[in-house]
């Protein structure tokens, strides 16, 4: 996992010598990209500097224990001043949303990301497709800027790679990736603290919600692909936020003999949302291409503007052709 040393100075120098910041993750928030804006916003504020920390889609409330998510907010107001913005685990720009034309009037941006299609439009690119998560890019960053790594930023860090790994099961998982956490847990991150709030603190919403999102489960004639769905009608009696749909589509994928794991999740606006999944190194990402959305190789996302059932209908034929049947 190693970064060119230039991009690792520039971004570090640019920490050190400007003075107003503005931070952003990417809509639907994972734990990958709260830890790294709660790092970052820690480690700016303890360099003194004044930093606007945002999540386009808020932080839901399971990494609301994070040091610093209670700063965090949701939009900038229009024309405040900014002199370096810094996206992290966004593949592009326009996966800030609202937050898109903020960034862009800021002249210097620097992208801290681990997908492959991230960093085209940066003043600054650290992106590193081989790091299991944004976190460990940011960690390289901090060192380069001579930033101490205390408890609190070393436990945002430890969440962004427990979470984006699943816990170190995925094939994102390399050793460098343990000896990452281990330094992390030497600075003063709790594992285990850090799973009861992530894995073992469930609501009943989002546990209601898994159960009758399950429930849907399908599964191709020969097995090779399974797929589940969310409508709003299961939000509504589940009670249930967009959030915390997080995870649902692992289970999918766990079934024995599957190769791809769908999950769909019908929006208010006829959209819906399909997170994707695959094992074995087969590149689901370039499915979820085809409908405008990105990703990892085997973790990827799309937006598709039509109705819950189309939307099935369309993916699965996507999924189906580019599997060879
Ligand atoms: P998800 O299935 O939402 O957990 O997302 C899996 C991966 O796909 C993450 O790396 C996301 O950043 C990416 N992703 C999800 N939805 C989209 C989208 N609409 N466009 C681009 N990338 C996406
Ligand atoms: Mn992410
Ligand atoms: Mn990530």
């Amino acid at each position: 996992m190693n970064l060119n040393n230039e991009p690792l100075e520039t971004a570090a120098k640019a920490l050190r010598s400007k003075t107003r910041f503005l931070v952003v993750g990417h809509v639907n928030p994972d734990g990958d990209c709260l830890g790294c804006v709660c790092a970052l916003g820690i480690a700016l504020q303890r360099l003194g500097k004044s930093v606007v920390a945002v999540s386009p889609d808020g932080v839901p409330e399971t990494y609301q224990f994070l040091p610093l998510s209670e700063s965090v907010v949701q939009s900038v107001a229009d024309g405040t001043p900014f002199d370096v913005a810094i996206i992290v685990d966004c593949e592009g720009l326009d996966r800030t949303g609202p937050v898109e034309q903020s960034i862009r009037s800021c002249d210097f941006l620097i992208e801290i990301d681990h997908h492959p299609g991230g960093g085209r439009e940066s003043s600054v690119c650290l992106v590193n497709p081989s790091a299991a998560a944004t976190g460990e890019i940011l960690l390289q960053l901090f060192k380069v800027a001579g930033i101490r790594i205390d408890g609190d930023i070393a436990t945002c860090l430890l969440v962004a790679i427990v979470t984006d790994t699943g816990s170190f099961r995925f094939s994102n998982v390399q050793s460098s990736t343990f000896r990452t956490a281990a330094e992390l847990v030497e600075a003063g991150a709790s594992p285990s603290e850090i799973a009861r709030n992530v894995y073992e603190t469930r609501s009943y919403s989002s546990t209601k919600l898994l159960g009758l999102a399950l429930s849907t489960i399908r599964t191709t004639a020969d097995g090779r692909i399974a797929w589940a769905s969310i409508s709003q009608q299961q939000m509504a009696e589940s009670s249930a936020s967009g959030a915390e749909t997080e995870g649902i589509v692992n289970y999918v994928r766990a079934v024995r003999g599957t190769e791809v794991g769908l999950l769909f999740r019908e929006a208010t606006n006829n959209a819906t949302h399909v997170s994707l999944r695959s094992r074995d190194g087969l590149d689901i990402s370039q499915v979820a291409r085809l409908f405008g959305g990105g990703g990892h190789s085997m973790a990827a996302g799309c937006t598709v503007e039509r109705p819950l059932t189309d939307a099935e209908g369309l993916v699965l034929d996507a999924v189906r052709k580019w599997m060879g049947f």
